[in-house]
């Protein structure tokens, strides 16, 4: 009975043993079911979340984790963490805050800020600066999402760099784009009070004129008053024209010969008298040159120089000195290197005015309109051209004692058939220029017989009543097509010259020039000058091109009509070389 009693016992001791070890044995079991089934959901929550792991190693621009926020734990880095970022993936797992040394502080920073600020739920997705794996400056766009597994994130850190200069780049666009529009429409409200002035002022002289008709002179006064505002508005208007077709990058250069000799002549024959007549000495003067004829837009270079000389005539007063100098600084490869001075001793710059002194409007100050007029447009118009000849303006000023504007270009010399002959006689050429000079002054238009080919009454009735003051016969046409067939229906020579609007219906000015010129008949070459409210310089080379022998900018001026139809009478006349 023992012995049953002992064996039973024992083997009780050992099935407990089993027992126990048993349910250790499942115990440890469960746990690492429990561990496997944790890591395949792991694996299956990675898989299903990425699904390109295996994509990650070399990409350069993007990078992934998984983390567990309750457990502040990263389960998973894309193994191109390093080649993007420079750190070792095991790094980080082993301490999250390495990751500082991919940012600078103030970046690190602003992500705290951030993550902070994150209410966890939404994707978090802000852009940073961060350092490459090179150590170069880089632009990165983090994005922080919850996965569909409780506690999980998705982190995504891509390289946007290049997206980032881009957008950049476009909104620098976009502020110049915005500046400039601004710039504009600036412009274009200073433009309107600029204009809007003067009308006024003409309205209102014109007004008092009206109101005082009974007292001639009162009257005279205010309508001398009311001409010389037209006057400024007129170079007002012509100004602002220039300046949008600048900035509209219209404007372009000619390239044909001339003579830098007589564009020195013709501004010294521009200024001469007013400069006496306001008691400035004035000299102009050639030095340095062995040559004259160069290629380039005399036209406009003369109205850069025309402008600094009105400036310097405006600003100084009587007693003072204007002189202008024309040097060759040099010669080299067919190209001559010109200077153009302009000095005066006038009131001088203000040295703080010097640098805003090209912008367009722009005046010392209030008073300098009040006192000397002008729009502050003209330094602008001839700094941009100067550009356009690939040149500079330098400009030095002392108060109270003068400024000297100096243009520096640099212009092809023209070919050698277009010079000068070596034996030109100039005792000859002075008479022949004297004689012109006389007959220009002593011209009328007396018992002339002129075809006027204009469109519009109020500007035919203008030009008919003042032509008619002068004593010339004048016939009207309407429009180019009339023009033309008045002409053809005339007898041969009977008409002296042709005034030629060019705007005009049926067929313009520039087409009726054409067929009258083609026309065949031996007076097919006789005067015809322009006379529109095209003003444009390229207008005027246009009307040159087509056959006109002139071209007059509206509003008229008839003192101007009058010298140059006398002074084209007496060339043909006299022959083209007299
Ligand atoms: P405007 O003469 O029509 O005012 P500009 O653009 O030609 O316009 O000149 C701008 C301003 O520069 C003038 O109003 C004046 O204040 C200053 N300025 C230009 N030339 C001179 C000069 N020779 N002497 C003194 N001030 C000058």
């Amino acid at each position: 009975m023992t012995e049953i009693l002992r064996y039973v016992s024992c083997n009780l001791v050992f099935m407990v043993l089993l027992l126990v070890a048993s349910v250790f044995v499942v115990f440890f079991l469960a746990l690492y079911i429990n561990e496997r089934r944790k890591a395949g959901k792991y694996q299956r929550e990675l898989k299903k979340t990425t699904g390109f792991v295996s994509a990650f190693g070399d990409n350069h621009r993007c990078i992934h984790a998984l983390l567990r926020s309750g457990e502040q734990r990263i389960i998973y880095l894309s193994p191109n963490f390093n080649t993007m970022l420079g750190i070792e993936p095991e790094r980080v797992l082993a301490d999250v805050e390495v990751l500082r040394e991919a940012v600078s502080k103030q970046a690190a920073r602003e992500i705290i800020k951030s993550l902070e600020k994150w209410d966890r739920i939404s994707p978090l997705d802000i852009e940073t600066d961060y350092m490459g794996a090179g150590g170069e400056s880089r632009h990165g766009r983090l994005v922080i999402e919850r996965t569909d597994s409780d506690g999980l994130y998705l982190v995504t850190f891509m390289d946007i760099t290049e997206e980032y200069e881009l957008r950049q780049k476009l909104r620098n666009e976009l502020d110049e784009a915005h500046r400039e529009s601004q710039a504009k429409s600036d412009f274009l409200s200073k433009m309107s009070h600029e204009i809007r002035t003067p009308m006024n002022g003409i309205l209102g002289m014109l007004n008092l004129a009206k109101v005082h008709i009974s007292s001639p002179q009162t009257a005279k006064d205010y309508l001398d008053k009311a001409e010389s505002l037209s006057q400024f508005l007129l170079t007002l208007i012509n100004d602002i024209l220039d300046m949008s077709r600048i900035e509209s990058g219209k404007m372009e250069l000619e390239s044909v010969a001339f003579d830098l000799f007589e564009m020195a002549d013709k501004l010294n024959s521009m200024f001469k008298s007013t400069m006496e007549r306001k008691g400035l000495r004035w000299e102009i003067q050639m030095q340095d040159f062995d040559i004259r004829y160069v290629v380039g837009d005399e036209l406009r270079l003369t109205q850069v120089i025309i402008n600094f000389i009105s400036n310097a005539q405006k600003f100084t007063p009587a007693g003072g000195t204007v002189s202008v100098t024309f040097r060759q600084m040099g010669r080299l490869e067919g190209k001559l290197h010109l200077m153009v001075r302009v000095r005066d001793t006038g009131k001088g710059i203000k040295s703080d005015f010097i640098s805003r002194i090209f912008r367009p409007f722009e005046q010392e100050d209030a008073s300098t309109a009040h006192h000397y007029g002008g729009s502050g447009l003209g330094l602008a118009i001839a700094d941009n051209i100067i550009r356009l000849m690939n040149g500079e303006i330098i400009v030095d000023s002392e108060e109270g004692k003068g400024t000297e504007f100096v243009v520096y270009v640099t212009l092809p010399v023209a070919d050698t058939d277009q010079t000068l002959p070596e034996n030109i006689d100039t005792k000859v050429e002075i008479i022949k220029a004297e004689a012109l000079r006389q007959a220009v002054d002593e011209a009328t238009l007396n018992g002339l017989h002129i075809l006027l080919a204009e469109d519009n009454d109020i500007n035919a009735e203008i030009a008919i009543e003042l032509l008619e003051m002068e004593g010339a016969v004048i016939e009207r046409a309407c429009d180019g097509q009339e023009a033309v067939n008045m002409f053809l229906a005339s007898a041969e020579g009977e008409y002296d010259a042709i005034l030629m609007d060019i705007q005009m219906p049926n067929m313009n000015g520039w087409e009726a020039t054409k067929v009258i010129r083609m026309s065949g008949r031996k007076d097919a070459d006789l005067l015809i000058l322009a006379m529109s409210a095209n003003a444009f310089v390229e207008d005027k080379r246009y009307s040159i091109e087509v056959g006109m022998n002139g071209h007059i900018s509206k509003p008229v001026d008839f003192d101007e009509v009058r010298r140059i139809i006398g002074e084209q009478l007496y060339l043909r006349r006299n022959g083209k070389d007299a």
